[in-house]
């Protein structure tokens, strides 16, 4: 009988465990992928680049002699409609861990196993599965340098090779059209511009991944904090929709073993550690890991919010970044912790706000490395930066971006001859936001010291409170 294989985040043949093990049965495949909520609900810049991935990964199939059938609607029902067209066994699929993904996936094995039919989940999201790893008093980990340890030590499965055979099967049940689930609607500030700087599918991943270890890896450790050097691999566009698989990635940087090698692996078990975090404590997305931060006096939106999300803060390197993201849909990893930083600390407003906007411009978005990454900054996350530790975005910029080229590369207004990418921004950004390339560069909204104070002064009134 034919097997119903369910493609969520793992859009790829290689370093694939559910598919090795279904092409492996030598029953007839049916490759499916549903747009539910979980497509359907997320951010716009990250709905379209997931539409990309999906006709990118349907192509790949159709070249292997296969196909990939897409439905619309919530999973459960679609996959007993497929189920029931196809005479298919069964459902596999690879393992997610985010709330919203378990509570399905849960009530879909129950249901389906209820009605007979196999229900088999993978790994393969992540280098290890969240609760392989634990301390020794078998809790999970809540600091990241013990848990990378672990991790290290107890090693990360070998990737699988891509099947030969798909096995497709005699009869196809009918598919939808992509562009008629029209993912890019919401990309108002025009998905042509960021589709010049995404790098979209299997094979350009793995590219992606070859060219980054053949120079760049070498000197990521030095390099990886300034963001005008092409010096970190921009794989988490790729790990996101599951184009590449992370252990791949993992032994492929294994075989550098220089610190440049050792270092990137690091940092890639940052995403392992993420998804540890938020399978074990899901409040990590919605709310203050750290209850005692509730009765911090952050702001709620505000004016000053808008005027970060709108790239005009005056504060070079955070304007710079806010552009990066809105034009590229990614952002530097260190401009990434100083806009954060800026936000939640210069204008005390709360991280949840700068997480939707991270949430509705980034093409790498990861609900767990998103929320993790704002509570390490804001301070009420696990493992977290302190909150006194307030990144001055001034300094920041003298240090990682001394001859300002990733300022001007972003900011029209402070070059005499703009780029593509510095002009750019002004044509993707909503007409309604009025802004001018040919305008002055705003005033600082706020003196970097006066930021500062009233960060300390509210931190103060939360530890006496
Ligand atoms: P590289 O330096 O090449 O690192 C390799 C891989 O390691 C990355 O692709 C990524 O998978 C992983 N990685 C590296 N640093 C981190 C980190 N701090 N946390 C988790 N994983 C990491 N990353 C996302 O993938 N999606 C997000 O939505 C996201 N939001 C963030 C929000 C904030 C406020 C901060 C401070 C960080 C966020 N990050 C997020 C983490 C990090 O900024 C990006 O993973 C990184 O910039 C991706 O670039 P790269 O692939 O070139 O990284």
């Amino acid at each position: 009988t034919p097997l119903i294989v369910w493609f969520r985040r793992d859009l790829r043949l290689d370093d694939h465990p559910m598919l090795a093990a279904a092409a492996a049965t030598g029953r007839p495949l049916i490759p499916v992928f549903i747009a539910d909520r979980a497509v359907t609900d997320i951010g716009a810049a990250a709905r379209w680049r997931y539409g990309e991935a999906i006709g990118s990964f349907a192509a790949r199939l159709k070249d292997r002699g296969t196909r990939l059938i897409l439905r619309r609607g919530a999973a459960l029902p679609v996959l007993l409609e497929l189920l029931d067209e196809t005479g298919a066994g069964g459902v596999w699929w690879t393992r997610l861990y985010d709330p919203l993904s378990r509570d399905r996936d849960s009530e879909i094995k129950d249901t389906l196993k209820s009605k007979d039919f196999e229900a088999r989940s993978f790994p393969g999201h992540t280098l290890v599965e969240p609760w392989e790893i634990e301390t020794k008093a078998g809790d999970p980990y809540k600091v990241y340098s013990p848990f990378f340890r672990a991790l290290d030590e107890k090693g990360v499965a070998q990737p699988c090779e891509a099947p030969d055979d798909l096995n497709p099967p005699d009869r196809w049940p009918e598919s939808e059209d992509l562009a008629d689930w029209d993912l890019g609607a919401a990309m108002k500030r025009g998905a042509d511009i960021v589709a010049k700087h995404a790098i979209v599918g299997e094979e350009a991943a793995r590219k992606r991944l070859e060219n980054f270890l053949d120079g760049p890896v070498l000197d990521y450790k030095d390099d990886r904090d300034f963001p005008a050097k092409p010096a970190v691999s921009g794989l988490s566009e790729n790990l996101t929709y599951g184009e590449i698989g992370p252990r791949r990635v993992w032994h492929a940087a294994k075989v550098h073993t220089g610190k440049g090698g050792t270092h990137f692996r690091k940092e890639l078990a940052w995403r392992d550690f993420a998804h540890h975090l938020m399978f074990h404590f899901p409040q990590l997305l919605e709310s203050n890991w750290r209850e005692e931060w509730d009765d911090f006096p952050w702001r709620q939106d505000n004016k000053d919010a808008e005027r970060w999300r709108r790239g005009m803060t005056g504060e070079p390197f955070v304007d710079a970044g806010l552009r990066e993201m809105y034009v590229t849909g990614t952002m530097h990893n260190r401009v990434r912790m100083v806009v954060a930083s800026y936000l939640t600390k210069h204008l005390t407003t709360h991280w949840k706000i700068g997480m939707e906007w991270f949430a509705d411009c980034l093409i790498d978005w990861d609900p767990a490395s998103n929320a993790m990454g704002w509570q390490w900054v804001a301070g009420s996350g696990p493992d977290a930066a302190p909150y006194f530790r307030v990144f001055n975005p001034e300094t920041q910029a003298e240090k990682f971006d001394k001859t300002e080229e990733y300022r001007k590369r972003f900011i029209a207004e402070l070059s005499d001859d703009p780029g593509e990418e510095a002009l750019d921004y002004f044509k993707a950004v909503p007409r309604a936001w009025k802004l001018d390339a040919k305008a002055d560069y705003p005033e600082r909204m706020i003196a970097l010291s006066k930021g500062r104070e009233a960060a300390l002064e509210a931190y103060d009134s939360l530890k006496k409170s």
